[in-house]
């Protein structure tokens, strides 16, 4: 399939801001993707003038939350070219995502090619500081206007993209997380592993909890025991357990992140023993106590690592190694982000 482009007439131009005035999620490029699933076929992929979408009160999303997302980033380089660190992945998770929520899925190609001729389109919207970014945003979404609950025979599949502003603009900050025992974020057998709509809107509760607490971040624990750690916040978990990097095992319940895998890829390149494996909450307690646990950080596109520096559990209040940023995690997080704006070599072929 050939996708249309219809650019945006010049007065139709959205303002676009200075790079130190970047906040996250606010502000969208001039175009857009979109395209439609009728009579059992995606039809017309074009990008087109950013804009609303207009959708029947029945849209069947809106009732049953048939939804799903992905989230990227493009990145430019000191020497202007543009980089998309391993968008196939992204497609990929897309598709299963997609499967699992009953949806038609989208061709892998096509997808990337959309992406492509966004942000090519797109392309000065790409900021030029350190660290920051165009976000990505491909979304899917049950458009059909029916009530009564089964999958939908109508979707959009569409794709927004905006500039970001760097995740660190002081540096690299470790954040205190909040371990949820009384609220869980996804169940094995359910939609955990999908991104989907609900799982953030079944977050937000635990959340908006740590945040009057003064936590950043929530850490959920497994759904049946409340004993397992399974992600902090919208990123997958790490720990440096004596020398070995642990990362809980992909159950079911856990989004398996691009970087998440990015960084066991890494671990493995260089050496460092890397165990997936279940890891229980007082394995993590006991081990800020003793020593052993040395590191605790988050991965995801958003920040790529995010070092935990304080644990509060069961109204007591932990502080891992100091509340500093440990070794490893600045070691990742300088690897990956120098790969992403090309300036380290990229052994792995993540770059397109
Ligand atoms: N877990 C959840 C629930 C997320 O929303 C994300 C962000 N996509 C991640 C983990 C990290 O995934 P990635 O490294 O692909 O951004």
């Amino acid at each position: 399939m050939q996708i249309s482009v219809h650019p945006v007439a010049p007065e139709q131009r959205r303002p676009r801001p200075a790079d130190d005035q970047l906040v996250f999620g606010r502000i969208f490029s001039d175009h857009m993707f979109r395209m439609d699933y009728q009579e059992g076929a995606w039809q017309n992929p074009r990008v087109i003038p950013y804009g609303p979408l207009e959708l029947d009160p029945a849209a069947m999303v809106l009732h049953y939350g048939q939804g799903i997302f992905e989230g990227l980033k493009a990145y430019r380089c000191a020497d202007g070219r543009i980089h998309l660190f391993r968008p196939l992945k992204n497609m990929e998770r897309f598709n299963r995502s997609v499967r699992r929520m009953c949806m038609p899925e989208v061709d892998a190609q096509l997808h990337l090619e959309a992406i492509e001729a966004l942000v090519r389109l797109d392309v000065e919207w790409i900021p030029r500081s350190v660290g920051a970014s165009l976000y990505i945003r491909p979304t899917m979404i049950a458009s059909e206007p029916h009530l009564g609950v089964r999958p939908a025979a109508e979707y959009i599949h569409y794709i927004i993209t905006g500039p970001v502003g760097a995740y660190y603009p002081e540096g690299f900050n470790p954040i205190k997380i909040y371990v949820s025992d009384q609220y869980v974020r996804a169940v094995r057998g359910g939609v955990g592993e999908a991104k989907t709509m609900a799982n953030y809107a079944a977050s937000l509760f635990a959340a908006e909890l740590a945040k009057k607490k003064g936590y950043t971040q929530v850490l959920w624990l497994d759904a049946v025991e409340r004993r397992y750690v399974e992600e902090v916040g919208t990123m997958n978990i790490f720990f440096r357990l004596k020398d070995e990097l642990v990362t809980p095992p992909l159950s079911g319940s856990i989004l398996p992140g691009v970087t998440r895998e990015s960084v066991i890829d890494l671990a493995k390149h260089w050496g460092i023993a890397v165990n997936e494996r279940p890891v229980t909450i007082d394995e993590v307690i006991d081990g800020i106590a003793s020593g052993d646990l040395k590191e605790i950080f988050g991965t995801g596109t958003a920040a790529v690592i995010s070092p935990v520096g304080e644990v509060f559990y069961k109204e007591k209040s932990y502080v891992v190694q100091d509340g500093s940023v440990g070794e490893w995690s600045r070691r990742f997080y300088d690897e990956i982000v120098g790969i992403q704006y090309g300036e380290k070599e990229d052994p792995f072929g993540w770059i397109h």
